[in-house]
C-alpha cells in the first residue's frame, strides 16, 4: 500500500485496493480452478458464473429490474454515440440530444449520420460550465429519444437527477464518468451506457443497461455486432468478451455492495467533493470552473490566478504523491477526479496541499 500514491486521474482511474489484490490472485488461478481468469475459455463454467454473479451484483446494486438487460459490450462509450441511434433513429425521425460538453457533442455527431438531431439545450456559449434544465430545454415535437450526458468529465458539471424526457421519448445516457456513484431509477431510462474505466473498472468493457422492449424496436439492419438485440440474445457473449473486464467490474459492483450500496457511496462521494469545494470556495487564490448549482461530485474542476501558477501547482502536487491533477486542455487549470474509489484521506491531503501553495504563492 505504501508504494501507492494518491491517483485523481479522470480516467482510466483509481480502483479499490481491496479489488486490486484479489485480481491478481485471480489471474494466477481463478477460485481454485488452476487457471488463470485471462486463461479461462469463455464458454466454460467458471467464466458462467463471473457473468452471472457480475449481472446479480449489477442488479442488486441499482436495484435493476428484470425488464431491463445487462450488456458487457467493447468499444468504449465512443462506440455507443454511434450504436445507440443506428439501432433506435430512423431516417426520418429526430432524437433530442442536451449539449452539455465534448462528449456531448461528440454523441450528437454520430447520431447525425443516422437521423435528425435537434439539440433540445446547450451550454457551449458558456464554455459548458453549466447543465441546461427545466424552461432551458426545448425539446423537438416527437422525438424518439433524449440523450443526455450525466456527467461532464471534462468541465466538471454534473445533472443532480434526470432531466424529464417528453411523452413518448425515452432517456439514453451516457453515464460514463458517474454510474453507481449515486443512487439511480433506472426505470426512467430507455439505455444508459458507461465505458468502465472511470468508475466500475478496467477499459475494455462497456456497460449497457437497456430496456427488453427497446430491443424489438431497431429501425435498421446493422452488422452483427452492432446489434444490441443479438448481444442480449447471446448474454453478451456473440464474440469472445472482454472477461477480465466483467470479471473486474463484477468484484467493484461487490465491493460497493459491501460498503452499503449506492446510497451509502453517495454519501461518501459528497462529503469527499464538499470537501474540496469548500477548500476552493473559502480561497481567494483558487476558483471553481463550474456553476455552483451545476458541479460535479466526480470532476472537480478549479483555476488558479495565472497557467504558471497552474503548471506549478500540477508539477508540485504530483511530487507530492498527488497525481493526474491537470485539467483538460479545453478548460484549462486543474480537475480533481474523486470517483467511488478515491478514499477520502485523499482529498484531506488534497486540501491540505492547496492551503500550503496557496500560502505560499498566494
Ligand atoms: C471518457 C468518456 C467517454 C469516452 O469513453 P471511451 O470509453 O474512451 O470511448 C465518453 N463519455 C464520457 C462522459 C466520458 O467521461
Amino acid at each position: 500500500m505504501s508504494d501507492r500514491i494518491f491517483n485523481f486521474s479522470p480516467g482510466p482511474a483509481v480502483l479499490p485496493e481491496e479489488v486490486l489484490r484479489e485480481a491478481q490472485e485471480a489471474l494466477w488461478n481463478l477460485d481454485g480452478s488452476g487457471i488463470g481468469v485471462l486463461e479461462h475459455s469463455h464458454r466454460g463454467p467458471a467464466i458462467d458464473e463471473i457473468f452471472a454473479s457480475t449481472q446479480a451484483a449489477c442488479r442488486a446494486l441499482a436495484g435493476i429490474p428484470d425488464a431491463y438487460r445487462i450488456l458487457f459490450l467493447q468499444g468504449g462509450a465512443s462506440t455507443q454515440f454511434a450504436m445507440l441511434p443506428a439501432n433506435f433513429l430512423p431516417d426520418d425521425g429526430t432524437a433530442d440530444y442536451l449539449c452539455t460538453g465534448s462528449w456531448s457533442k461528440k454523441a450528437i455527431a454520430e447520431a447525425s449520420r443516422f437521423g435528425a438531431v435537434h439539440v433540445a439545450a446547450s451550454s457551449e456559449e458558456s464554455n459548458f460550465s453549466f447543465v441546461p434544465r427545466g424552461d432551458e430545454v426545448r425539446y423537438s415535437t416527437r422525438p424518439v429519444y433524449v440523450h443526455f450526458t450525466s456527467n461532464n468529465t471534462i468541465f466538471g458539471t454534473q445533472y443532480g437527477e434526470e432531466p424529464a424526457a417528453p411523452e413518448g421519448a425515452w432517456l439514453g445516457c451516457d453515464a460514463s464518468s458517474d454510474l453507481f456513484s449515486r443512487p439511480l431509477d433506472v426505470t426512467r431510462y430507455g439505455l444508459i451506457y458507461a465505458g468502465a474505466q472511470k468508475n466500475l473498472g478496467p477499459a475494455g468493457v462497456t456497460l449497457v443497461i437497456v430496456r427488453e422492449d427497446l430491443l424489438e424496436r431497431a429501425v435498421r439492419e446493422l452488422p452483427t455486432m452492432l446489434r444490441y438485440r443479438i448481444h442480449a440474445e447471446k448474454d453478451s457473449r456473440y464474440n469472445t468478451p472482454p472477461v477480465f473486464g466483467v470479471y473486474l467490474m463484477g468484484r467493484v459492483f461487490r465491493w460497493l455492495l459491501e460498503r452499503g450500496g449506492l446510497e451509502a457511496v453517495a454519501a461518501a462521494n459528497e462529503a469527499k467533493a464538499r470537501r474540496v469545494y469548500d477548500a476552493i470556495d473559502a480561497s481567494s487564490f483558487f476558483r471553481g470552473t463550474a456553476r455552483p448549482d451545476s458541479r460535479s461530485l466526480m470532476n472537480v474542476t478549479f483555476r488558479a490566478p495565472s497557467e504558471d501558477l497552474e503548471a506549478a501547482f500540477v508539477a508540485e502536487a504530483a511530487k507530492q504523491g498527488l497525481s493526474g491533477l491537470k485539467g483538460h486542455r479545453s478548460v484549462g487549470g486543474m480537475r480533481a477526479s474523486l470517483y467511488n474509489a478515491l478514499p477520502p484521506v485523499a482529498c484531506e491531503a488534497l486540501v491540505q496541499f492547496m492551503k500550503d501553495f496557496e500560502q505560499r504563492e498566494g
